[in-house]
Formats: C-alpha cells, sequence, structure tokens
C-alpha cells in the first residue's frame, strides 16, 4: 500500500490489508476482476519494452492480472519469508506443480504415508513414469529420516497432520535431516493454512495449499497455490508458467474475499471442532477420536508444540459395526452432508478407509471411519445432530 518501508502488523490486519496494493485496487476497496486474455500495447516501443520485462506489468493473460497478483501477495505475506506464489487451477494441480518444479528424471523423494490419497496417485502414476523414485515413510519418523536420505534423494514430502488420520509430523526435525543433505522440503499445508502452520518459519521451502478448502471457504471454488522461499522460488515460478498453469479471475475473487475472513473463520472452525470432538469421544459408539488437538491425542505435544491453534477437521473410529450400518447414521443427518473436501462454511461428514492408501506403515480400526469437518453451525447444534446419528448406528450394528 506503500512503497516506502515494510509495515510489520499483526496477521489479522496483514489479511485485511493484503493484496490492496492501490496499483491493483486504482482506488476502490476490492481489485477489480480483470477477464482478460489479451494485453495491448501503445506503442512499437512500449511492446519492445514489456518483451524486456514481462513480469513488470500487464502482458498476456496467463502471465497474471492485477486480480491475480493481489492474491498471489497476499498468500506470500502469511509467511515471515516468502519469496512468491503462484497460483493453480485446482490442489492437486499445485501439488504437481511443487513436484515438477523440484524432480528430474533418476531422482528419489521421500513422501509421508499419510499424504492425501490423490498425492499418492501422482506419485505412483505420472512421477514414477517419469523416472522419479518415490518412497512411502513413516510420518511419525522425525529426524531418523536421515536415515532414508540418499545421495539421489531430491525431495521429502509432509502433509501434518496426516490425511484422514491426523498423525502431527516433526516437520522441524525433518527439515533439519533434509538441510543437512541439500534435499528440498515440500508440505502440503492445506489443513491449518500459514495461520495455523507458518510452515515456512519452520523452515520449509515449498508450501502447497488446496485453496479450495479454507482459503476459498465457501464450497464455490477450487484452486491451488505453491508458495516458495528465496532459493526455490525461481523454479516455481517458471515452472508453473512453462506448464501453463493459472486461475480464472472469478473464482481468483471469490478466493481474495476468502482471505478477509479467515482467521474469523478458522477460530470458529477449530473452537467447535475441538468441542464436537471432545463430545463424541464420550459416545460409547466411539472407540478413538483422531483429533491431536485433544489432551490425551498421542500427538497433543507436537501439535501444541507447532501449531497455533485447531482447524476443523477430526476422524472418529468406530467401536465396531459395519460399513453398512453406517447407514443408519449419515442419511438421516440434519447439519452433516456427506462429501469430499472441507473449508467450507457448511459441515461435512465422510466414510474414510485409511487402511486402503496406506503403504509404509499399518493401519486397522475396529470399526468403520468417518472423517467429520466442522462448519460454521452452532457447535451444541452439531454434537446433537452428531450423537443422535451415533445412538442410529449404535442400535444398527446391535
Ligand atoms: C483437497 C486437498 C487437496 C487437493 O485440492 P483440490 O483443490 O481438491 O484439488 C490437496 N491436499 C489436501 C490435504 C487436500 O485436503
Amino acid at each position: 500500500m506503500s512503497d516506502g518501508a515494510p509495515e510489520k502488523f499483526a496477521s489479522d490486519t496483514q489479511l485485511i490489508r493484503a493484496g490492496r496494493d492501490a496499483r491493483y485496487t486504482q482506488g476502490v476497496v476490492n481489485p477489480p476482476v480483470y477477464h482478460a486474455s489479451t494485453c495491448t500495447f501503445e506503442t512499437l516501443a512500449e511492446f519492445d519494452e514489456r518483451l524486456k520485462h514481462p513480469d513488470d506489468g500487464l502482458y498476456y493473460g496467463r502471465r497474471g492480472t492485477p486480480t491475480i497478483w493481489a492474491l498471489e501477495d497476499a498468500l506470500t505475506g502469511m509467511h515471515a519469508d516468502a519469496a512468491g506464489t503462484k497460483l493453480f487451477p485446482s490442489g492437486v494441480a499445485a501439488l504437481a506443480g511443487a513436484f515438477l518444479a523440484v524432480c528430474r528424471a533418476g531422482d528419489h523423494v521421500l513422501i509421508a504415508d499419510t499424504a492425501y490419497e490423490p498425492t499418492r496417485v501422482l506419485a505412483n502414476g505420472v512421477l514414477k513414469r517419469m523416472g522419479v523414485e518415490c518412497e512411502f515413510y513413516d510420518p511419525l519418523i522425525g529426524g531418523d529420516i536421515s536415515g532414508l536420505i540418499r545421495d539421489d534423494t531430491r525431495a521429502i514430502f509432509m502433509e501434518s497432520p496426516g490425511s484422514l488420520t491426523f498423525e502431527v509430523q516433526d516437520v522441524p526435525a525433518i527439515v533439519a535431516a533434509a538441510k543437512k543433505r541439500d534435499v528440498t522440503t515440500i508440505v502440503d499445508n492445506t489443513w491449518a493454512t500459514p495461520l495455523l502452520f507458518p510452515s515456512l518459519q519452520h523452515g520449509v521451502d515449498i508450501e502447497v495449499q488446496s485453496l479450495t478448502k479454507f482459503i476459498v471457504g465457501h464450497s464455490d471454488a477450487m484452486m491451488g497455490s505453491v508458495t516458495a522461499n528465496k532459493a526455490l522460488w525461481p523454479r516455481v515460478k517458471a515452472t508453473a508458467l512453462r506448464l501453463g498453469q493459472c486461475a480464472g479471475p472469478d473464482d481468483v475473487f471469490l478466493a481474495l474475499r476468502g482471505v478477509r475472513t479467515l482467521s474469523m473463520r478458522l477460530h470458529r472452525h477449530g473452537e467447535t471442532a475441538l468441542k464436537t470432538a471432545a463430545a463424541v469421544q464420550m459416545h460409547s459408539a466411539v472407540a478413538d477420536v483422531l483429533c491431536p488437538g485433544l489432551p490425551g491425542n498421542p500427538h497433543h505435544d507436537l501439535w501444541q508444540r507447532d501449531f497455533l491453534g485447531y482447524s476443523s477437521l477430526f476422524s472418529i473410529v468406530l467401536n465396531g459395526g459395519e460399513r453398512h450400518h453406517l447407514a443408519a447414521m449419515v442419511d438421516d443427518l440434519r447439519l452433516f452432508s456427506m462429501g469430499f473436501s472441507f473449508g467450507g462454511f457448511e459441515s461435512l461428514i465422510l466414510p474414510v478407509s485409511p487402511e486402503t492408501v496406506r503403504s509404509a506403515t499399518q493401519w486397522s480400526a475396529p470399526g468403520p471411519v468417518l472423517r467429520i469437518h466442522c462448519g460454521l453451525e452452532d457447535a451444541d447444534d452439531l454434537i446433537a445432530d452428531l450423537m443422535a446419528g451415533l445412538d442410529r448406528f449404535q442400535k444398527a450394528a446391535a
């Protein structure tokens, strides 16, 4: 907003100011939505000048517009020390962009066994076909990951807490081991966002987010981002451009709108999730609640050490019963819809099977597993809905 010395504000204040540079807003509060492919040049001299500096202003739609730069700046600004951010049309596209920015044929890559399933599919499908060897590792390995690092190891991929089962990784210990061997670290930070886990401050080189989740926050757009530190930014930027990755202006506008309320929403999501997790833990149909925010969870201490708050998501393991018994519960829930994704204002529930997406570790449960996203409804209403559903499950499974 000013070209003077960088001002330092609390993160909530920064989220309100982010991306609202006067060059982008032209004097209104929100950056206008630029629908653009062609950008035109007045003179040959101007054209020649732009050819020399394609990133210094409007050039061609794919390379960005003020709408896009505003969101990229906002995401970069969520880290104290990020060099830049590129947008992608989905979180999975952003994951692919991050790997392709870093890996070449013959590389070895270490991937947390609890990574989001499409990350595993991307690794075992595309990366493998390109000659990149992907090895999955126990997410709880911590500093012992140094034993898995080889001379040809290019990158270590983390996701914390892990998908579906929410194991918290010792990211600082893994980063320290990686730095000793000059290995690039990538984290999928979708669960926490930089607000709850400032990943680059923890030494991570590249952060991937599915903006579809908390940044957009309203279940109405898909987008992903890759944010990098100074060393990796040129590779990330060049790769995104060469792959032709970009996001549509109306979706970017929605994501930017989401940024303004992100902190408030996350705070409320977290409060409700912890209250709900603690309540359902008391139900006799529940064998376990996979929620590192609850005291007594095996990952609670690490979560408390590194995270600045809880997010919306946890899982419950049911005490016996079969998958088909879930129908009695989920078919009649009034506030939890069944569907993929999370991060929107509305609560979601999803039957999941973690044992089918693990290869380096074993996972088993005494009954079906449900992943729960607590939306912005009243917590007591959500708890009552789940408790009644658990009663129905118990009766069906008896
Ligand atoms: C949803 C999700 C993604 C993929 O994002 P899309 O925008 O749906 O492609 C990646 N990582 C995690 C952890 C996710 O939850």
